[in-house]
């Protein structure tokens, strides 16, 4: 099935393509569409926790205000589409977006309505009456198979409900989905505010730190932050490591961990990772003591030791104190911090320590002009705890599409868009079929 996108409404043209609108993402954003009585088609990343149906998090929506704000503001309506978990295809009712509708109408003070299905004739009357200012939330697109197959029978559905593409999921910008990835080879597409400032904020750390650079990198497994690891050490001056990725690094380095979390297959990467920091002159901090307890249960017994003689019937959880002083004297002279994972199992507080000093610490850090990027759902909610996200310099909320980004990959979502400038109708060359070619090319009026 091949799509051609519908012509743009009578009279209203691109005034404002220009190639002036300097981008750090070097993508067409919405700064360069006339939004004025287009239909909009938003992907935005809604994936967010719940619990008892109610949103525990609602960063991900609250982030993606200022672009749906600009759009309304510019005479756009909106259809907004986003995935929740891994329905995986099917239909799941504990995955349905309505709270998430809930917390968006709830922050821009006007009704979000839901579609209780992506597609379907009540989903097509319900875009089709939405007025200028006015914006819906297409149910989860997950419920259908072709969504994370990008198959291009539901991309084309998805696209008849909008004129334009905008995607500011830059938490799925990593997947080559249908509504990313998909739905950009058929209608003009842009990007929006926050995936340009979230692909600002992380090029700038990769491009030009001020120095000294220090990676703070915990949480609970290694595997899963390998590649970035690796990636950053190449970049960084000072990696500190903490929670459970420590105790792999540790084992790497010649200590046993007792009963703590650690990832004996990961060892040999951890060593190669330390190799190469050495080689590189990049300090490494690794735990000079640790809590240890009993058991990884509120109201255990728990105790500080030295790393050198972790008890092997015992978990590590948290960094002692000598090792917090450590952490807080290596980062005196840091002037870029990218922080990911906490350092201790900190959802149990007598283990919080560490994760609130260095909280506090990049907080400090943050106000005494040194930029400070968190990323990561778990450390983001740490800061929540303690009023201080509001301080950092940068909130990531990317998750696996931060990391993807600080390895160097190529995002798909991102890939996809066209280049800043390009005249509105442009597809990206991949999907140029001869119809969408032909209305690629044809000469696009301007109204003023
Ligand atoms: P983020 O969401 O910030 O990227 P991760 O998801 O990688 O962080 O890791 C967070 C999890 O790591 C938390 O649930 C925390 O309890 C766990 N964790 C941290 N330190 C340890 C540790 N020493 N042992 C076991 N789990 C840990
Ligand atoms: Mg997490």
């Amino acid at each position: 099935m091949r799509f051609v996108p519908r012509p743009r409404p009578e009279g209203i043209g691109p005034r404002r393509i220009a190639t002036s609108f300097e981008s750090a993402t070097g993508k067409r954003t919405i700064r360069e569409l006339d939004a004025r009585g287009q239909r909009v088609f938003l992907r935005v990343d809604f994936n967010v926790p719940l619990s008892d149906g109610k949103v525990v998090d609602d960063s991900r929506i609250r982030a993606a205000i200022p672009t749906i704000k600009a759009l309304l503001e510019d005479g756009a309506s909106i259809v907004l589409a986003s995935h929740l978990g891994r329905p995986d295809g099917k239909v799941v009712d504990g995955l349905r977006l309505r709270p998430a509708a809930e917390r968006l109408a709830h922050h821009l003070k006007m009704m979000v309505p839901t579609t209780g299905d992506a597609l379907g004739v009540g989903t097509d009357d319900a875009v089709n009456r939405l007025r200028p200012g006015e914006l819906l939330l297409l149910e989860n697109v997950r419920f259908h198979a072709g969504e994370e197959k990008n198959d291009s029978a539901f991309a084309a559905r998805l696209a008849s409900y909008g004129d334009v593409f905008v995607n500011d999921a830059f938490g799925t910008a990593h997947r080559a989905h249908a509504s990313t990835v998909g739905v950009a080879g058929i209608l003009p597409s842009y990007v929006g505010l926050l995936m340009e400032s979230e692909v600002e904020a992380l090029s700038n750390l990769l491009d030009k730190p001020a120095r000294p650079f220090a990676a703070i990198v915990g949480g609970g497994k290694v595997s899963g932050k390998v590649a970035v690891l690796e990636a950053l050490i190449k970049k960084v001056d000072l990696l500190i490591l903490g929670g459970g990725v420590a105790n792999t690094f540790l084992v790497a380095s010649g200590r046993s961990v007792g009963k703590s979390l650690y990832e004996a297959k990961m060892v040999e990467h951890a060593r190669r990772i330390l190799k190469l920091a050495a080689e590189r002159g990049v300090k490494v901090l690794l735990p000079v003591d640790g809590v240890v307890a009993k058991e990884v249960t509120r109201g255990t017994e728990f105790k500080v030791v030295s790393t050198e003689k972790l008890p092997a019937s015992w978990h590590m959880v948290d960094l002692g104190p000598d090792s917090i002083n450590a952490v807080r004297d290596a980062l005196g002279p840091v002037k870029t911090i990218l922080w990911n994972g906490p350092l201790g199992v900190f959802e149990i507080p007598a283990f919080g320590t560490a994760t609130r000093e260095l909280a506090k610490l990049a907080a400090e850090k943050a106000e005494a002009g040194a930029t400070v990027v968190v990323g990561g759902g778990d450390s983001i909610a740490a800061l929540q705890q303690l009023n201080l996200a509001g301080k950092m310099t940068h909130l990531s909320t990317g998750g696996g599409a931060s990391l993807e980004f600080l390895e160097g990959r190529e995002l798909p979502g991102l890939a996809v868009i066209p280049t800043s400038g390009s005249p509105y109708e442009t597809l990206p060359i991949a999907w140029h079929g001869p119809e969408v070619e032909k209305k690629a090319k044809a000469p696009v009026k301007k109204s003023s």
